[in-house]
């Protein structure tokens, strides 16, 4: 086994602080991956928090993970050592139903999450990238191009393929009117993506601070959602919103933005429910109310390309490791811009 270090949360009440853990060897088809850089999500939090009720202790978090590859195994084809790396929300499925069979894996019935998931070869529980080092199946694991700042690339692994999977879902493009619902890692992500795609971007903040950068990062208007007469103005013109807002909120407010056949996908994933939408709001002008989960291996590879290609990453904030409890007050907070990413030269063994 290989020894590894990392931080963790204990349980849900206490800050994270240094843990020591054992990883696999790496077997024949797998990637050892020293991690540089690792982004702070949400559900990072969620989790560390105990917040959906299924963490098991303790919890290494961490699924925007990038780094370098140190050692491949004797049937890894596609990557050798020093080559950039990276790897997000999923380390493994089943590789056999028709949802692995469609490039899906993120639906799978046996999908391993990066952490805080029964792990198929060692029968414990997987540990994220809040560590010095991982080892990950090579159909798990991302190329990364060289030519981007690779702090900035790392929330893409989430943050990235999150948004850009249902934008690209459902089409998005040039002609279409599209709405990002809140600022944070996700939100500002899907700015870009939207914008990079040709849709009008109009961002819904609760945040009055955020509309330039709101602006610079894509975004043709910016409407404060608790302005009522802000909010008016836009009935009825939306053929897309993306919702990554993490608390339980008014569902109507957003959808009665929809065209007539408009959709909203939530991609948050509150602790509590939101209060139940009005059927009317639906029914009335054919709506859809959808939701969306990370996105497949192929089509987060075909992300990074088009990040490459367009010159496109995460906005962040380099933080040491022992920040993490501050970053994660400052989330909470709806402080983040946009996306914390810690700097993993700083973990001291
Ligand atoms: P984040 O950085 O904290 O951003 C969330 C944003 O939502 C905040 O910055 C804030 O933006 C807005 N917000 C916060 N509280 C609000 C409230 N009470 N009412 C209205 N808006 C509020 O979080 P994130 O990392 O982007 O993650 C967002 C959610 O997506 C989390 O629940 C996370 O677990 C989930 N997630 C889902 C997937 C998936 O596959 N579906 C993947 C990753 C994460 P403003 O300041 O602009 O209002
Ligand atoms: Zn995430």
């Amino acid at each position: 086994m290989l020894k590894s270090y990392g931080y963790a949360a204990y349980n849900p009440q206490t800050p994270l602080r240094t843990f020591h853990f054992e990883r696999r060897e790496p077997g024949p088809t797998d990637v050892r991956i020293e991690i540089l850089y690792c982004g702070v999500c949400h559900s990072d939090l969620h989790q560390a928090r105990n917040e959906w009720n299924g963490s098991t202790f303790p919890i290494v978090p961490g699924h925007e993970i990038v780094g370098k590859v140190i050692e491949v195994g004797s049937q890894v084809a596609s990557f050798k050592i020093g080559d950039l790396a990276g790897v997000g929300c999923m380390v493994d499925s089943c590789g056999e139903c028709p949802d692995c069979q469609d490039h899906q894996e993120q639906f799978c019935a046996d999908t391993v999450f990066t952490y805080n998931s029964p792990d198929k070869h060692t029968g414990k529980i997987t540990y994220g990238g809040y560590s010095n080092q991982i080892v990950v199946d090579q159909g798990f694991v991302l190329h990364v191009s060289d030519n981007l700042n690779l702090a900035a690339v790392a929330p893409l692994l989430c943050a990235g393929i999150t948004t850009y999977s249902p934008l690209r879902h459902w089409r998005v493009g040039k002609g279409d009117k599209v709405g990002i619902v809140g600022l944070g890692g996700l939100g500002h992500m899907g700015v870009k993506f939207a914008h990079a795609f040709g849709a009008e971007v109009v961002l819904f903040t609760t945040s009055p601070g955020k509309e330039a950068d709101a602006r610079r990062l894509g975004a043709d208007d910016v409407v404060i959602s608790k302005n009522a007469e802000a909010m008016a103005k836009h009935l009825q013109s939306f053929d897309f919103i993306l919702n990554t807002v993490a608390a339980p909120h008014d569902l109507d407010q957003y959808l009665s933005l929809l065209k007539r056949d408009g959709t909203m996908c939530l991609v948050g994933v509150p602790s509590e429910p939101h209060p139940s939408p009005n059927v009317g709001n639906l029914i009335f002008r054919r709506r859809t109310l959808a939701g969306s989960l990370i996105g497949g291996i192929r089509e987060t590879q075909e992300m990074l390309d088009f990040c490459a290609e367009h010159n496109i990453v995460s906005d962040i904030e380099l933080i040491a490791m022992p920040a993490i409890n501050d970053a994660y007050e400052r989330m909470l907070k709806s402080d983040v811009k946009y996306r914390f990413v810690i700097d993993m030269a700083t973990l001291q063994a």
